[in-house]
């Protein structure tokens, strides 16, 4: 179990200030002595913060740390941390990590100072997830409320529910009932990306375009000194006619990813014919994020291009993890 703090993690020495990540691993692992019965626990204490302070540094460095912890022959691990960020950091491992065994992330909505308080239950539901041989080959996965999200779809959709994390595209993969796990659709791996070293990593931003927007921004994007670029478009993948010109120029310096603002679907590729349709943007050299969302594609982005040089290389890349999103297997590789 490594532990990264978050809610999960939150307490307070004094309740007016408010809760801050402070529990270790193994203070989490004594408060949850069902853990026992289901494996045997080593803990890795490796940070200690709310998840909007994690970078993708910190996970490019995560990911080395739990490829040795396989290397070393553990079967199965659990990540703690924070909700925030969650489905960026996830995503991000189940390109990272090479081995097929088992990584699980969770947390809690509800700090351990709260009645009701959800971080043990996912905890110890994430542990029967990361102990079982049905969980091996499906990626990074998601753990929460007693569901079995995949990381590539799951999205953190609402600001307290227990109940926050949810696949809107195809629902969870399976479930947690009493201390049986049910994976009832099995994804295959995505591709793995290739090493990637913890350190700077290449510049994403991510741009929504909204009602009336001229592109002020997407202009400037280059100068800011990004590497890439998200533009998370309207609906089927679609933008202001007047931005087209920016967002094309834009493309022509740097790979452009369009994604979509709306919170479930695929981009459109050949329906619309207007100036900044789909079919407009993709023939101006966007790439398409197909059903991927902006925030999960920014990640990706950002990952491929720290392992590939040529802007050509970088597109082809990130179009093969996305064309690998929707392959389901039969679960021969367990
Ligand atoms: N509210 C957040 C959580 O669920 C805080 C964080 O992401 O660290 O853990």
């Amino acid at each position: 179990m490594i532990s990264l703090g978050g809610t999960i993690a939150s307490t307070g020495a004094d309740a007016s200030a408010g809760v801050t990540p402070r529990l270790s691993g193994e203070d989490l692992v004594q408060a949850a002595p069902q853990l026992r019965e289901i494996a045997d626990i080593e803990t890795v204490e490796f940070r200690k913060v709310p998840s909007g302070d994690l970078t993708l540094s910190d996970v490019v460095a995560l990911a080395h740390e739990i490829e040795g912890l396989f290397d070393d022959g553990i079967d199965g691990v659990v990540v703690t941390q924070g909700t925030d960020t969650m489905e960026e950091t996830s995503f991000a491992l189940d390109v990272l990590v090479r081995s097929t065994r088992p990584v699980v992330f969770t947390g809690a909505m509800r700090n351990p100072t709260t009645l009701g308080a959800d971080g043990l239950s996912n905890l110890v539901a994430s542990a029967r997830v990361a102990a079982s041989s049905d969980a091996v080959g499906l990626g990074t996965l998601v753990v929460f409320n007693d569901e079995v999200h995949a990381a590539r779809f799951v999205r953190k959709s609402h600001t307290s529910s227990t109940a926050t994390f949810q696949s809107p595209n195809c629902g969870p993969l399976g479930w947690i009932i009493e201390d049986r796990v049910r994976v009832v659709a099995r994804v295959s791996r995505l591709g793995y990306i290739g090493d990637v070293v913890a350190g700077e990593m290449p510049d994403v931003a991510l741009l929504t375009m909204t009602l009336g927007d001229d592109a002020r921004l997407v202009s400037r994007v280059r100068d800011a000194g990004y590497a890439g670029a998200v533009i998370e478009g309207f609906g089927g993948g679609h933008v202001p006619a007047r931005t087209v010109p920016a967002i094309a120029e834009l493309a022509s310096q740097m790979p452009v990813v369009l994604a979509s603002r709306a919170t479930s679907g695929e981009l459109l590729e050949s329906t619309y014919g207007f100036a900044g349709s789909e079919r407009d943007l993709l023939s101006r050299g966007l790439v398409s994020a197909g059903s991927l969302d902006a925030l999960k594609a920014r990640v990706l982005l950002s990952l491929v291009a720290a392992t590939t040089d040529t802007h050509d290389d970088v597109v082809a890349t990130f179009r093969c993890v996305v064309d690998s999103l929707w392959t389901f297997s039969s679960g021969d590789e367990r």
